[in-house]
């Protein structure tokens, strides 16, 4: 049976990414050696290599200044690695759900943290807004889409401060204007690889900045100067990313993947707000395209089980809510057609017409 995958992260790769990846596995790029076991020094590993840099940064338009470099650890190395390297004194963060929090934490072994919104108390179902961010903070820490909570922030703030944001779930669903933030990282794992590599776009003036004595492989300067090739980096899924970023440079660029992904999601919050059974659990204008997190109104809420199952006999999986939300979550990343959320969509109004 076909499978539709929904599953958070890791999760669905292009079959385009998935065909290229086993063609190197046996033969990369007519050496004779699978891309598993070939040196990152090979000239051959070191051009998919620059052109991941290059494609990364031509998707996003990335400007003059900014390098792109892919490291091991994944987005919750970068939760510590962002302070350590830019946090002198005080920085902002703020605090939309499980991850956000995770990166506060670790932000405070280093400096001053002002939490200068949450939307903790109602379960991180909106996105808060009208705070005042102060002037003179090192950097003003958000993450664009909460994975796990179903919110997102699809735009770039105009604030006077330096920002840096976690963007592992939502990279490359909309234009990005790279020149606000002076960092932007994330695990690969949701938007353009299997797991096992983060990709962080640096802004080259604020690095070597940090006057703390840091630890060589914790401090980015090193890998920005050797191009990510301070040590071994994660060859194999690299060489997935470039994939990736060529099926979407084939679809026509980020402005095209915007427009699916909000059809995507159109499609599947029209059938939840239609329906009778199921309902949202966050703010229409918060939510996320890439996570949409739903339950079953209280008067079905013993059939949430039952739909589950329902659900796998379509072939759907992924779609069990993560335990701080409960219920329901599908997530609809780049990779995943629309004729999957089709076949959610009418196993919800098969099942809600049953019962
Ligand atoms: C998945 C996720 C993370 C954690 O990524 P790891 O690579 O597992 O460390 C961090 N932030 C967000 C927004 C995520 O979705």
């Amino acid at each position: 049976m076909k499978k539709h995958n929904f599953y958070a992260g890791p999760s669905i790769l292009s079959q385009f990414t998935i065909d290229r990846c086993v063609d190197a596995i046996r033969d990369f790029a007519g050496t004779g050696l699978s891309i598993l076991e070939i040196s990152h020094r090979s000239k051959e590993f070191q051009a998919v290599m620059d052109e991941a840099e290059q494609l990364f940064k031509e998707l996003l338009d990335i400007p003059e200044g900014y390098r792109v470099i892919f490291l091991g650890g994944g987005a919750s190395t970068q939760f510590a690695m962002v302070p350590m390297n830019l946090l002198k004194s005080k920085a902002a963060y703020l605090d939309t759900g499980t991850w956000a929090n995770k990166a506060i934490k670790e932000a405070k072994r280093f400096g001053e943290v002002l939490v200068v919104g949450s939307s903790k108390d109602d379960n991180y179902t909106f996105i808060p807004k009208g705070y005042e961010v102060p002037t003179d903070v090192d950097y003003f820490h958000i993450t664009t889409n909460n994975t796990i909570f179903g919110t997102e922030i699809r735009e770039d703030y105009d604030l006077p401060v330096r920002m840096v944001a976690d963007m592992s779930s939502d990279i490359f669903s909309r234009p990005v204007d790279v020149s606000k933030y002076d960092l932007i990282y994330g695990g690969a794992q949701k938007n353009i690889a299997p797991a096992g590599v983060t990709f962080i776009i640096v802004k080259e003036e604020v690095l070597g900045q940090s006057e703390r004595d840091l630890p060589t492989m914790f401090n980015y300067r090193t890998h920005v100067e050797k191009g990510s090739m301070f040590n071994t980096p994660p060859v194999f899924p690299i060489y997935a990313a470039l994939q990736t970023l060529k099926w979407y440079k084939e679809l026509g660029g980020v402005k095209e993947l915007q427009r699916i992904d909000e059809e995507k999601a159109r499609v599947l919050y029209d059938a939840i707000d239609d329906s009778r059974m199921f309902v949202g659990t966050v703010k229409p204008e918060d939510r996320s395209i890439m996570n949409v997190c739903f339950v079953m109104k209280p008067e079905y809420k013993e059939l949430e089980k039952d739909f589950l199952d329902f659900a796998s006999t379509r072939g759907i999986v992924g779609i069990k809510g993560h335990r701080s939300v409960g219920g329901f979550r599908a997530s609809l990343y780049n990779a995943l057609p629309l004729e999957s959320v089709n076949v959610l969509v009418q196993a919800m109004n098969d099942f809600q017409a049953a019962h």
